[in-house]
């Protein structure tokens, strides 16, 4: 299977009360470990590209042709899309041009209006190419004390505007954080998210900053309209974790522990590890149709 855009995956995922799993690659190395999980566990998946991590790896051209090629030379025969992350708006044009099957335009820190202009302008874009669209609403700031204990909160009426836009999946912050949470964190907002469920009703929800939420609220923000969790920061610290390891038992000094397959390798095997952990505790495994 070639790579798809992502509204068959949403439909059978808020169908089914599951989330798809949207894991960011830097790397031929992770790419692989994501793709090789998705299909040892016959789990859809998402692989999400920052602009900064296409701009590492040469362009977004590069991007696009690698990951088809990947898909196609290991035989991957679950749904995979390529989706832009936090994209700008000549970013995510760019990506429809380069062959990505889904790309997230984030107006939330512009006024509101050019938010709802400049998503009008992707969303026809993108649709026009086969390739699906999520968008990011303005949000509440949520700082206590001056530390910020909670994320961003969006406003319920502002996510039905933007979710109206004809988009496939919509981001809108329920208090989660990108990186690691904070020690004094609140936790999600479910009764935001109730609300921003009743105004948008079946439109896919996505979270961000999925690293370190703990289970239960994952699995209850799923319950709730969650259709796509993002996945970036745990899948880095489990690669470095294991590549420091392999330094610190100085098996880069034994035999060919030089050849950097050898030295990627167990940064891979933590990739391969992390994801499928969340592919499990989002129900993922075995929805690949
Ligand atoms: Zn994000």
């Amino acid at each position: 299977m070639g790579l798809v855009n992502v509204n068959e995956m949403m439909a059978n995922a808020l169908k089914g009360h599951y989330a798809v799993g949207a894991f960011n690659i830097n790397n031929l190395e992770w790419t692989k470990a994501i793709l090789e999980t998705a299909e040892e566990l016959k789990s859809p998946v998402i692989l999400e590209v920052s602009e900064g991590a296409n701009k590492y790896m040469t362009g977004y051209k590069t991007v696009a042709a690698m990951v088809k090629a990947m898909v196609e030379s290991m035989g991957i025969t679950v749904p995979v899309a390529l989706h832009l992350d936090h994209g700008t708006y000549e970013g995510a044009k760019a990506c429809i041009e380069a062959g990505y099957t889904s790309v997230m335009f984030d107006g939330s820190h512009l006024p509101f209006d050019e938010n709802i202009e400049k998503t009008k302008e992707i969303v026809k874009l993108a649709h026009s190419k086969g390739v699906s669209v999520e968008a990011e609403v303005g949000a509440i700031g949520g700082e206590e004390d001056g530390v910020k204990g909670r994320g961003e909160v969006a406003n319920p009426k502002e996510c039905k505007i933007i979710s109206d836009l004809g988009i496939d999946m919509l981001a809108a912050g329920i208090g989660n954080i990108h990186g690691p949470y904070p020690a004094n964190w609140q936790g999600l907002d479910f009764d935001t998210l109730a609300e921003i469920k009743k105004t948008v009703g079946d439109k896919p929800l996505v979270l961000h900053g999925g690293t370190g939420i703990p289970e239960d609220q994952v699995k209850k923000a799923i319950s709730l309209g969650v259709c796509k969790v993002n996945v970036n920061t745990e899948c880095q610290q489990y690669f470095t974790q294991a590549t420091r390891k392999y330094f610190e038992a100085g098996k880069d000094l034994e035999k060919k522990g030089y050849d950097p397959r050898n030295v990627l390798k167990p940064g891979f095997l933590g990739i391969k590890e992390i994801v499928k952990i969340k592919m499990e505790m989002f129900g993922s495994v075995g929805k690949a149709n």
